[in-house]
C-alpha cells in the first residue's frame, strides 16, 4: 500500500461519509428499489483496468445508496438499533489500517491483552460477578453477534454434560428457553445437534409480561427428566425480541443451579442501559450465570460487529472449541502463559485481519481488532456520556409511549398484532419522534376512514 495515496484517498472517502451524514435526513429511510433494481445498472462483470476512486464513489452515490436502508437516520425505529459513532467508526478505521491477526496471543499480543482489559472495563461498567473477569476462572471474549455467543456457550455446555453422561445421549439432551427468546438459540440448537423437539421453547403469556415463569420451568424439567431425558442448558432473556420481557434472572438462576444447567443469560439488547444504576437491578441474579452477552453493536455506540460473552469458567469454552494443528504451535502458548481467543469461538480468525506470514497455511483466516473500536468508545464518550446517551432515548421513548397514550384510538401493549417501535438511533431527537408519531395518526384516520 502506497502512503501518500492511501492518505489522499482516504480522505475523500472520509468527506464523502460526512456529507452522508450530513444528507442521511434527506434520503427515505426504507429503501425504496425493487428487487434486482442493482443488476440492470452495473455491467455484469468486473472491469479489466483499474477505475479511478471519484467513479466508483459516484457509482455509490447514484446506484447504491438508493438501495440502502438507512439504520444510522435519526428516523430508524424497526428491529433494533445499530449504533454507529464517531468513536466506533475511528476504531474500525484503525484496525483496518493494522490489517493483523489476532487469533492467538502471539500474533498480535496487543489484540488479545487489549480485549481482556476492555471487557474487564464493561464488566465493571456493568457490575457483572468478580467471578466472569478476567482475574479468576471465567472472563470475555468478543464474538461476533450474539447468535455466535449463545452457540459457543451451548456447545461447551453441551461437551461438558457429555463429558459426564457419554456422547451416546445427545439424543436425550434437552435445552430451555422462553417461547420470546431470539431465535438463534434454535439455531444453535440445530446446529449443536440437540434434537430439534428437545429445544423447548416455554410457554409465556400476559400474566408475566411475557417473562419465562420458574415455577412453569420447574415443571418442565421435571416432566422431561421422569421421560429419561437430560435437562442441561437454559438460555434466559433480559429484553426479548418482540415484547422486550425480562426473564426473572435470580429465580431462573436457582432452577438452572438445582437441575445443573448451564445458566446463559442473553442481553444482546437491553444489557447496555444496565450500566445505568437506576436500570442496573434488571441483572439481579447474574451472580448465577455460566455464560452473559450483550451487544455492543446494538445499543452502545460501536459499530457493527461487537457482542462481547463472559463465562464463568473459560475451560469449559477451551475445551469444547480448541484445537492445536502444528502449524500454530508457539512458546507463548505452549507454556500456557496467555490466552488464545481462537479457542473460544467458532472461526480461528479475528479482525486485526490476515497477514502475509499466515495467508499461504490458513486461507481462510480473516480477523478484527473489535477490541479497539470498543476501547475507543469506552474512551472518547467515558461512562458518563454512555449513561446519558441510554437515558435520552428512553426519555424519548417513554415521550412516544406518552402520544401514544393520548390518542384514544391506540393502546400500548405487548402480544397480539402490534406495532414495534424502537428508539435508539444515535441521531434520533425528538422532533424525530413525532414525526414518525404523526404518519402513525394519519394512517390510522385513512384506514379508519376507508373501513
Ligand atoms: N438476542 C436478542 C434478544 C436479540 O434481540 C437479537 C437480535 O435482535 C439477537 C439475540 C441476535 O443478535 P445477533 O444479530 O447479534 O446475532
Amino acid at each position: 500500500m502506497d502512503a501518500e495515496q492511501l492518505r489522499e484517498n482516504a480522505h475523500k472517502m472520509v468527506d464523502f461519509i460526512a456529507d452522508y451524514y450530513k444528507n442521511l435526513e434527506t434520503f427515505p429511510v426504507l429503501s425504496q428499489v425493487e428487487p434486482g433494481y442493482l443488476s440492470k445498472l452495473l455491467p455484469d462483470s468486473a472491469p479489466n483496468h483499474p477505475e479511478s476512486l471519484e467513479n466508483v464513489l459516484a457509482d455509490v452515490q447514484s446506484k447504491i445508496i438508493p438501495g440502502v436502508t438507512h439504520w444510522q437516520s435519526p428516523g430508524y425505529f424497526a428491529y433494533f438499533p445499530s449504533n454507529s459513532s464517531t468513536a466506533g467508526f475511528l476504531g474500525e478505521m484503525l484496525s483496518a489500517g493494522f490489517n493483523i491477526i489476532g487469533f492467538s496471543w502471539v500474533t498480535s499480543p496487543a489484540a488479545t491483552e487489549l480485549e481482556v482489559i476492555v471487557l474487564d472495563w464493561l464488566a465493571k461498567m456493568l457490575q457483572l460477578p468478580e467471578h466472569l473477569l478476567s482475574s479468576g476462572q471465567g472472563g470475555g471474549v468478543i464474538q461476533g453477534t450474539a447468535s455466535e455467543a449463545v452457540l459457543v456457550a451451548l456447545l461447551a455446555a453441551r461437551d461438558k454434560v457429555l463429558k459426564k453422561v457419554g456422547k451416546t445421549s445427545l439424543p436425550q439432551l434437552v435445552a430451555y428457553a422462553s417461547d420470546q427468546a431470539h431465535a438463534s438459540m434454535q439455531k444453535a440448537c440445530q446446529i449443536a445437534g440437540v434434537h430439534p423437539e428437545n429445544c423447548r421453547l416455554v410457554k409465556t403469556d400476559s400474566s408475566t409480561n411475557y417473562a419465562l415463569s420458574p415455577d412453569v420451568l420447574r415443571e418442565e424439567i421435571s416432566k422431561d427428566i421422569a421421560a429419561g431425558l437430560i435437562p442441561f442448558f437454559l438460555s434466559s432473556t433480559v429484553g426479548t425480541t418482540s415484547s422486550t420481557a425480562v426473564d426473572p434472572l435470580s429465580s431462573l438462576g436457582k432452577v438452572a443451579k438445582d437441575n445443573e444447567l448451564w445458566f446463559h443469560i442473553d442481553a444482546a439488547y437491553a444489557g447496555s442501559a444496565c450500566i445505568c444504576p437506576e436500570y442496573r437491578h434488571y441483572l439481579d441474579g447474574v451472580e448465577e450465570a455460566d455464560s452473559f452477552n450483550m451487544n455492543a453493536h446494538k445499543w452502545f455506540l460501536t459499530n457493527f460487529d461487537c457482542s462481547p460473552l463472559w463465562v464463568k469458567d473459560r475451560s469449559a469454552l477451551i475445551q469444547s472449541l480448541s484445537t492445536k494443528p502444528e502449524y500454530l504451535k508457539n512458546k507463548a502458548s505452549e507454556a500456557n502463559m496467555v490466552l488464545d481467543f481462537k479457542d473460544w469461538q467458532i472461526p480461528l480468525g479475528r479482525r486485526f485481519r490476515k497477514s502475509q506470514k499466515y495467508s499461504n497455511r490458513s486461507p481462510n483466516v480473516e480477523l478484527s481488532y473489535r477490541s479497539l473500536k470498543l476501547w475507543m468508545v469506552l474512551r472518547l464518550y467515558g461512562l458518563e456520556n454512555l449513561q446519558c446517551y441510554i437515558r435520552n432515548h428512553i426519555k424519548l421513548a417513554i415521550h412516544f409511549e406518552d402520544l401514544v397514550a393520548a390518542d384514544s384510538r391506540f393502546e400500548v401493549l405487548s402480544g397480539k398484532y402490534i406495532l414495534r417501535f424502537v428508539v435508539g438511533a444515535p441521531l434520533t431527537e425528538e422532533n424525530h419522534i413525532i414525526a414518525a408519531w404523526k404518519i402513525f395518526q394519519d394512517q390510522t384516520t385513512l384506514l379508519l376512514k376507508s373501513n
